[in-house]
């Protein structure tokens, strides 16, 4: 693969791909791949993969690597419904959930597993309790690596079976949390693990393609807001990264407001923003129905903070109530997504009533993992049903609806 550069997105100190730093050596923040143009490789639509298609987008990969489970391509579905509803110009959502492991975790452990394929590592592994541990699990047993995945100490059987499934190193981890992010990095190094976790650069890379895929599917009519449920903050970095790619490669003419939405239980992010500060600090003692959002002190906030700014971004926070009918709104029109997801569309109804977001305006949200990954979530809702005879059931139905 080619080497390509990779930037401090604080202090722009220079790195290279073709060695594996996770963050800036001198100020300790995220790294970033540099902005890249090119063209969309329109040969066979039906019959390419994500990396194919947008393949001059990663001139450090090889796309014809046969790792992919099919990731990316998600619907982007249209809500006249709810639009009219909340008194906008058009709501849409990109159905994240339709990936290979239901998350948008996937786009990017793609790209980050060939990064370490390339840098010749046979393990990888990552730092999480959800999403991301199935998707690292998964394309790690696709890819034939060796993979360890890390969890706290006393996680619930119904979470760990579904990463234990596709085989990896499964380790409950008797420590601080907080703690192991940081202490990955150095297990690593020490036993030439990669560590794929949340704001990777190279994980960051392939969310791009969530933007590219919103361009193209909307005829690149730049949506005004889109809407991203943010924790560590690695996807809304990307997809923001995909539009000015897409810009500078005069696909599109301008860039969308792009919004980090939170859930108020944790919220570093939003609370770093309102206070004016130039740096996030710990939440303490975040407590939210939207667990996949809950990360107390997102690795990515700062550089989130400061790219958003530059970018007329907004940053907005929802209670659990909020996010529970928005929920349940959602499955109303068909989607079934996990709190943290519906965090996007709770978003919206908060902006339009602040009058941030106009009745005229375009909106897209990112509806980034399944419903199916958090059950716990039905006893929120007023779930019914009712039971008959089946020799009653016509006369049931008749007397009753
Ligand atoms: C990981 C995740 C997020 C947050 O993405 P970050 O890159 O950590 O900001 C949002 N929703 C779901 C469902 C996730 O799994
Ligand atoms: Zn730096």
């Amino acid at each position: 693969m080619k080497e390509t550069r990779l930037f401090c997105s604080n202090c722009k100190k220079e790195f290279s791909s073709k060695k594996l730093d996770i963050i800036c050596d001198s100020c300790g923040q995220a790294l970033e791949v540099e902005t890249i143009s090119g063209k969309i490789n329109d040969e066979n639509p039906l019959g390419q993969t994500i990396l194919q298609r947008y393949a001059q987008f990663y001139p450090y990969i090889d796309e014809n690597d046969s790792i992919s489970l099919g990731e990316g391509f998600t619907p982007l579905v249209e809500s006249k419904k709810l639009a009219e509803e909340i008194g906008i110009g058009s709501l849409y959502f990109k159905n994240e959930t339709q990936n290979p492991t239901w998350s948008f975790k996937d786009r990017g452990t793609l790209v980050g597993v060939l990064h370490a394929k390339d840098l010749g590592y046979k393990r990888i592994g990552t730092v999480s309790t959800g999403n991301m541990a199935v998707s690292v699990a998964a394309y790690g047993a696709k890819a034939g690596l060796e993979t360890f995945v890390l969890v706290k100490k006393g996680m619930a059987e119904e979470k760990m079976n579904p990463i234990a499934i596709y085989g990896p190193h499964l380790i409950k981890v008797d420590g601080e949390y907080g703690k192991m992010y940081f202490e990955s990095l150095k297990i690593g190094l020490q036993n030439e693990i990669y560590f794929i976790n949340s704001d990777v650069p190279f994980r960051v890379e392939g969310y791009k393609t969530l933007a590219y895929e919103i361009c193209e599917q909307l005829d690149f009519e730049v949506p005004d807001y889109v809407v991203v449920p943010t924790s560590a903050g690695g996807n809304i970095r990307g997809i923001l990264k995909g539009f000015e790619e897409f810009k500078k490669s005069g696909y599109i003419k301008k860039l969308p407001v792009m919004v980090c939405a939170q859930a108020s239980g944790c919220s570093p992010i939003v609370k770093a923003y309102e206070n004016g500060e130039e740096r996030i600090s710990r939440f303490e003692n975040p407590e939210t129905i939207a667990h996949a959002i809950e990360n107390p002190f997102p690795p990515s906030g700062n550089p989130v903070l400061s790219k958003l700014g530059q970018n007329k971004g907004l940053f907005v926070s929802v209670t659990d109530e909020e996010i529970i009918r928005a929920q349940a709104d959602l499955s109303k029109e068909g989607l079934f997504v996990q709190p943290a997801s519906a965090v996007s569309l709770a978003s919206v109804r908060k902006l339009k009533e602040e009058g941030k977001i106009g009745k005229n305006d375009s909106v897209s949200c990112v509806l980034t993992g399944s419903g199916l990954k958090y059950t716990a979530a039905f006893e929120k809702h007023e779930l019914e049903s009712c039971e008959c005879r089946l020799d009653e059931l016509s006369g049931h139905i008749r007397d009753n609806y």
